[in-house]
């Protein structure tokens, strides 16, 4: 003997829409043909808050809520105004159910799993008059929906022979971009607070972007700034889940997780704090307080603003800030790598420290001079004025030099090097 069918009438509004997170509004009524249960009202969330909220989301979670609070043993009639869940479901269903960069395909095979497991008939039917309505007066649920698929009633993956070239590429990016997106995501965020609070702008994603490939910075530093901005190195987490290498992720010195972070700022690695102290030497010759540096500034040294006490911009103080900044962090992180990749538990001298970053520095400088010669590198160079009032007040016997000293020899930043085998 066959069941009386239980039907369903579903009814979907979004509030909202375009919004980072729309409301899913939800209305059923369910019940035995001619005994139907009073319109029930829900507000939808999903369990796996990845799951973007849009129509189609919206009306598979509505099924999915439907098929959770009916009987499984007897037959069902899913009635809708839309023809969507039918198409989802039944003529398109290979696709969707193949399409696995689809961000919604966790919750397509939580709804498509719940039907597999049905032991009657299932049929939609496309309505015109919705005995559901969301727009009732009967009170609003809170309502989280599992949207976690049951395995027993899923095949995981995907058949190969529906996938095509495209799907396959997409699926692989999605797979393999998500975490660097991620980092570089939290890292432009991180910026952008930073230097909302320091330096009083709020740079949009763009500008923070441009900041970083900005030619200020030599190649490598770009380069290593890139990778900062991705979290593209093997330190720390990395480590965790690789066998017998665990130890890797911890920094020798501090015993602590290690993160480029830590490297960078808060080590007690002796390079790390002695570089520090050498740039804030240099910076305190021609201008006050070395700002407090944290990782946000780090990432977007070239954002930071400095302005007169008139308030007037000081953009050849932003230059060195920015050029001292990254060059500290740049023989720190270089220094680093030495000591735990290279040379295994190196420990540097205070002269080899001291030198190792006076030699970077005066590299930047000449650098600097050279990328003045218009002729020689067109619209890549600097402008002479720039780099003579970026450096101008920083150098050794400067009263000596005249006041154009671009083209004079052994042009040096106003710190001695140190004898080798002190410290
Ligand atoms: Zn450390």
């Amino acid at each position: 003997m066959v069941d009386d069918p239980t039907v369903v009438f579903i009814d979907v509004k979004i509030l909202n829409p375009g919004q980072y997170e729309p409301t899913i509004i939800v209305a059923l009524r369910l019940g035995k043909e001619g005994a139907l249960n009073p319109n029930e009202r829900f507000e939808l969330t999903f369990s796996d808050d990845t799951i973007p909220r849009n129509f189609k989301t919206a009306w598979l979670g509505a099924l999915l809520l439907a098929l959770q609070k009916t009987e499984i043993y007897s037959p069902l009639i899913i009635c809708t105004r839309t023809p969507l869940l039918a198409q989802l479901l039944i003529t398109k269903r290979l696709d969707a159910e193949n399409d696995m960069a689809n961000p919604a395909f966790s919750l397509l095979n939580a709804a498509i799993a719940q039907l597999n497991e049905w032991t009657q008939k299932v049929q939609f039917k496309h309505i015109l008059h919705n005995l559901a309505s969301v727009n009732s007066d009967s009170p609003l649920h809170e309502s989280e929906i599992d949207t976690t698929p049951d395995i027993m009633f899923y095949n995981p993956g995907i058949l190969l022979r529906t996938g095509t070239q495209r799907l396959f590429s997409r699926i692989l990016k999605m797979k393999y971009t998500s975490p660097y997106r991620k980092s570089s995501f939290v890292n432009v965020e991180r910026v952008r607070d930073t230097i909302s609070e320091v330096a009083n702008h709020t740079p949009s994603n763009a500008a923070i972007w441009k900041a970083i490939r900005s030619r200020t910075f030599p190649v490598k530093i770009r380069d290593l700034l890139w990778k900062c901005f991705h979290n593209t190195f093997r330190v720390g987490e990395f480590w965790d889940h690789i066998e017998n290498l665990e130890k890797l992720g911890e920094c020798p010195i501090c015993k602590v997780p290690e993160t480029l972070e830590h490297s960078m700022l808060s080590c007690s690695a002796p390079e790390r704090e002695m570089i520090w102290l050498l740039t804030e030497q240099l910076w305190s010759m021609k201008f006050e307080a070395w700002p407090k540096i944290t990782w946000g500034l780090v990432l977007g040294s070239n954002l930071m603003r400095f302005q007169t006490k008139n308030g007037k911009p000081m953009p050849h103080k932003e230059r060195l800030f920015s050029i001292l900044l990254s060059t500290a962090w740049y023989t720190i992180w270089n220094m680093r790598v030495e000591r735990r990749i290279r040379t295994p538990g190196k420990q540097f001298e205070v002269s080899e420290i001291h030198n190792r970053w006076l030699k970077t520095i005066n590299g930047i400088l000449q650098r600097e001079r050279i990328l003045t010669d218009k002729l020689k590198f067109g619209s890549l160079g600097i402008d002479k004025q720039v780099v003579l009032n970026t450096w101008s007040g920083l150098l050794l016997d400067e009263d000596s030099l005249p006041d154009d000293w671009l083209k004079e020899r052994g042009v040096l930043v106003g710190i001695l090097p140190m004898k080798l085998g002190v410290g």
